[in-house]
This record gives structure tokens, C-alpha cells and sequence, in this order.
């Protein structure tokens, strides 16, 4: 009852990812409809459902365009887990604020880059300039579409591509 499911906009915009005891909530209010039936069956003492895996809401849900919240783990994710200075990939890496936090630089998108620690050490809370690193491309807030929000679970779920994409 804890599988993903994908709730779609009455106008199959992908929204958000619940847990199959929230979308059959909202299948069984007759708030939602299923559009794909991914999971088979699931049965309780006196009935029988169909498992969804990707739900349709009834009616248009209106809300601002969706941002991508700024965390370590959506900014190794925006980076490929790469370091921007050297270009290592790997799982050890750190935050680096590209303008260093005592001289002022703001905790945002545009100076927050993935590190390893190795550069992380050799830049040491100084300017670039002062150590003689560069980045391998601007840093800068990613657009939150639905193939980034939900893309990752793309592996575990093929059938939701063709709802994500183009989102
Ligand atoms: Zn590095």
C-alpha cells in the first residue's frame, strides 16, 4: 500500500507522487480516477481493487509553477553528482559556496555548487580567483519540470514516461 502512484491534472499534468492508500482515497471519494492499473490487485477481507499506478484527479487543480526546494541533495542531483571544479563524480562530495559565506555570498542556486573534497579543501573559503579554480559551467536553478521532479522514478516505473515527458 506504499508503491508510488502518479496524480495527474484533469488536464494530465503530472502533480505530485503519493502511496497507493492515498491515491484509492481518492479513487474511492470518486475524486480521481485510475488511468493506469500497474500494481494488480489488492485484496481486503469482503472486496477486491485494482492497484493504480498512476491516478487522473476529476477536476483541475490551479497552482503557481512548481520550484525545485534548495537542498544538498537537489544540488548534487542538478551537478550529476560531479564535482564542478574538477569533474570527479562520486558520493562523497560536499557544498561549496562558489563566493565564500564570510565574504557574503548568499545561500542560493547561483552559489551553491557540488565539490569534492579535495577542491573543496584546496579553495579553502577563498575566491576562485584567489586559488585559481574554475567552474565547469554557471551554476543556476533548475527548471522544475516534470521530467526533473519526477524523472527518477522513471527506473522503478517505466509506465510513467509517456506521462512525464513534454511536461
Ligand atoms: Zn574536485
Amino acid at each position: 500500500m506504499n508503491e508510488p502512484v502518479l496524480i495527474l491534472n484533469i488536464n494530465f499534468e503530472p502533480l505530485h507522487i503519493c502511496n497507493t492508500k492515498r491515491a484509492l482515497a481518492l479513487v474511492f471519494a470518486g475524486k480521481a480516477e485510475i488511468i493506469l492499473n500497474g500494481r494488480g490487485m489488492i485484496r481486503s477481507s469482503t472486496a477486491e481493487f485494482e492497484a493504480p499506478s498512476v491516478i487522473r484527479l476529476g477536476h483541475m487543480i490551479r497552482r503557481p509553477r512548481p520550484r525545485i526546494s534548495l537542498s544538498k541533495r537537489e544540488i548534487l542531483r542538478r551537478d550529476d553528482f560531479t564535482c564542478q571544479y574538477c569533474g570527479r563524480k562520486g558520493r562523497h562530495l560536499t557544498l561549496d559556496h562558489v563566493v565564500p559565506r564570510h565574504q557574503g555570498g548568499p545561500h542560493t542556486w547561483q552559489n551553491l555548487v557540488a565539490a569534492c573534497m579535495y577542491c573543496n579543501r584546496r579553495k579553502g573559503g577563498k575566491q576562485l580567483s584567489e586559488v585559481n579554480m574554475h567552474l565547469h559551467r554557471q551554476p543556476f536553478e533548475p527548471n522544475a519540470t516534470a521530467v526533473y521532479r519526477f524523472g527518477q522514478h522513471v527506473k522503478q516505473n517505466e509506465a510513467w514516461a509517456q506521462f512525464i515527458e513534454g511536461w
